[in-house]
């Protein structure tokens, strides 16, 4: 992939590229509708990544080329106009974001391919902003640490693509290490790599991509935050991050408000868990933790489906030490910790019960926590 942006580069402005980026998408290994509660979240970046091939252009005006789409779109900079449409906003966006930080950015070529899945909820969107902001920042000499580039990736993704997304895919995408997760605060967004070394243990963590995502997920998705906007204000609090006695606020609330929170509240409690089960290399716990943070999603938050619990249920009959849904929720991927040496018979096992059960055949993968966005050439 890194070759084909290259060559497709080359071919297109006949010299080669000043450099080649990469940035990768995420998965979230526990910690789910915790972000926007002030809470705590644990992602690792994936192997799979977009690259970018760029060169700086004297005109100041701008090409975004996608191998992928087959498409290329051309823009002088007064054209970046934020709620624009189309694939190659997530780029702009990050050109205009730096240029309202007050950035000088002039003008380049830039040819995209990621493998990525769109619209998985590994975070494809967050992969081509942060490897836009990466390429740029060194093409154009700006000094940005990378808690400030993720930023002004969200920027893009929320002012300029108008996507109203938390800063944890950009973070993850840019900050990530080979080997460890991210732990993040995403109140005070202070962030913590924590050893994530699976294969030493003789495991792995093996995502299954359900290929299913229902339409309503937007509505549900806000139904949540408004039960827990509702739940603070019952409460008198400012985020339930700030619930520090859970029995307390459940017998102060409705029964929909305090399923919501009691997820909430437990879910912070897990991701502590993890990293502290991660810190000694605990990974019988790190599957439980994953197992019940499932639980409490499927029964309190009510935002699993029936192919994600189906696909955690036969991880777990199969050996999985600790299987979960990963992402907002309604569908998309389930994380499964296996022993390496059960991996083709759980991924079997998964497709074969997806078959019997009439879903969409499952994509697997190894989720090997890989590196963040970093110069390649
Ligand atoms: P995801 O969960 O994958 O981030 P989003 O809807 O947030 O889903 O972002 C997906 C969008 O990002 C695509 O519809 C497309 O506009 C853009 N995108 C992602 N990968 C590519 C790519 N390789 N080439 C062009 N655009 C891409
Ligand atoms: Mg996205």
């Amino acid at each position: 992939m890194q070759q084909a942006v290259v060559d497709h580069f080359t071919a297109l402005t006949g010299v080669a590229p000043a450099g080649v980026w990469a940035a990768p998408g995420r998965i979230n290994l526990i910690g789910e509708h915790t972000d926007y509660n002030g809470g705590f979240v644990l992602p690792f970046a994936i192997p799979q990544a977009a690259y970018l091939a760029a060169s700086p252009r004297p005109d100041h005006r701008w090409r975004f080329v996608s191998l992928d789409l087959d498409d290329s779109v051309e823009a002088g900079v007064d054209d970046l106009v934020p709620g624009e449409s189309g694939w190659h906003a997530y780029l702009a966006g990050v050109v205009w974001a730096l240029r309202e930080a007050g950035h000088e950015v002039g003008g380049a070529d830039l040819v995209l391919s990621s493998d990525v899945p769109i619209g998985a909820g590994l975070s494809s969107s967050a992969a081509i902003e942060c490897v836009t902001i990466a390429a740029l920042c060194d093409l154009y000499a700006i000094d940005l640490d990378p808690m400030s580039r993720a930023r002004l990736a969200q920027v893009a993704e929320n002012a300029y693509v108008g996507a109203p997304t938390g800063l944890m895919d950009q973070a993850a995408s840019t900050l990530c290490t080979a080997d460890h997760a991210l732990f993040m605060d995403c109140r005070s967004l202070a962030t913590e790599q924590v050893p994530l070394q699976v294969s030493e243990a003789g495991l792995e963590i093996l995502v299954v991509d359900t290929r299913t995502r229902h339409s309503h997920v937007d509505g549900e998705y806000a139904a949540r935050r408004a039960a827990c906007t509702e739940a603070c204000r019952l409460l008198g609090i400012d985020a339930l991050r700030d619930v520090d006695d859970l029995d307390a606020a459940l017998a102060a609330l409705p029964e929909l408000e305090g399923q919501r929170v009691r997820h909430v509240v437990t879910e912070n409690q897990r991701v502590l868990a993890a990293v502290e089960a991660l810190s000694s290399d605990d990974f019988p716990r790190l599957g439980d933790l994953m197992t019940r943070s499932h639980a409490s999603m499927r029964d309190d938050y009510e935002i699993t489906a029936p192919t994600v619990d189906l696909a955690v249920e036969v991880a777990l009959a199969h050996g999985a030490l600790g299987a979960r849904m990963t992402g907002g929720g309604f569908g998309g991927c389930v994380l499964a910790l296996v022993h390496a040496g059960d991996v083709v018979d759980i991924s079997s096992a998964v497709e074969a019960a997806f078959s019997e059960a009439g879903f969409d055949a499952p994509v697997s993968f190894l989720g090997r926590p890989s590196p963040g966005a970093r110069r390649l050439a």
